[in-house]
């Protein structure tokens, strides 16, 4: 099983998850929200090849830590994943837009310098202006938990995004309508973990399960056959990173 995004430094206890991923054969891309935590979160997962650690820097962090793009563009050679990026229009931080977009728009330059990037990507409330930011990068964006309208995933789609979903967006009408919309083949799941929560719990990594129950529904597929699409999505893209 696959969680193309969770949070697994923010956890309380980020080696007890580690060690159960460990025994469950889990694949996790392990996303940062800062370059500083990059080293630490990398360090937890030091022997476990099926975690990958991805350097980021939140948008709902870039205004208080644009002083860390110099460490982010020291990493970026030893990171083979990037995430969490992007831009958040929401309420909160859409007076923060200037900041975040100089933020987003100097990571896409050092990614595009160092031959780019697999990326997860946030864009809620802020779609539109993801896209057309990552149209200046040689990347692969993987648009996580995307809530934008229809039209927008459209051209999210046509410009060759991939997309990883989860239990919380599922679990939504309008989450269920955008993933009925995906090409199979870009579809990935994912937990967001401890941020996202079902039933009023965290999710944990090993909780992507209930992800695969939700789109073979949407699917009409067996479960089996569900996993059995995403793990061919996943191999499929790794190869590209
Ligand atoms: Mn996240």
């Amino acid at each position: 099983m696959v969680d193309f995004h969770c949070h697994l430094d923010l956890y309380p206890k980020p080696v007890a998850v580690v060690n159960q991923c460990k025994e469950k054969q889990l694949y996790v891309l392990s996303v940062t929200t800062t370059p500083s935590a990059w080293i630490g979160t990398s360090r937890i997962a030091k022997d476990c090849p099926r975690i990958r650690t991805a350097l980021g820097l939140h948008p709902q962090l870039a205004h208080q830590r644009s002083h860390e793009l110099e460490m982010f563009d020291a990493l970026i050679s030893e990171a083979k994943y990037v995430g969490e990026i992007g831009l958040d229009g929401s309420k909160d931080f859409k007076p923060f837009m200037e900041a975040q977009l100089k933020v987003f728009r100097h990571i896409l330059k050092t990614v595009n310098q160092a031959g780019g990037r697999v990326m997860s990507i946030h864009s809620r409330s802020s779609a539109s202006a993801v896209i057309s930011e990552l149209a200046t990068c040689d990347c692969i964006p993987v648009y996580h938990w995307f809530t934008g309208n229809k039209s927008e995933l459209q051209q999210a789609i046509a410009s060759g995004g991939w997309f990883s979903v989860g239990p919380s967006m599922l679990s939504t009408k309008k989450g269920q309508e955008l993933v009925a919309m995906l090409p199979r083949d870009k579809v990935l799941t994912e937990t967001d973990g401890p941020f996202a929560q079902f039933k009023g719990n965290s999710l944990m990594p090993w909780d992507v399960d209930l992800a695969f129950i939700q789109l073979a529904k949407i699917w009409n597929l067996d479960k089996n056959d569900a996993i059995e699409v995403i793990q061919g999505n996943f191999r499929r893209l790794v190869s590209f990173a």
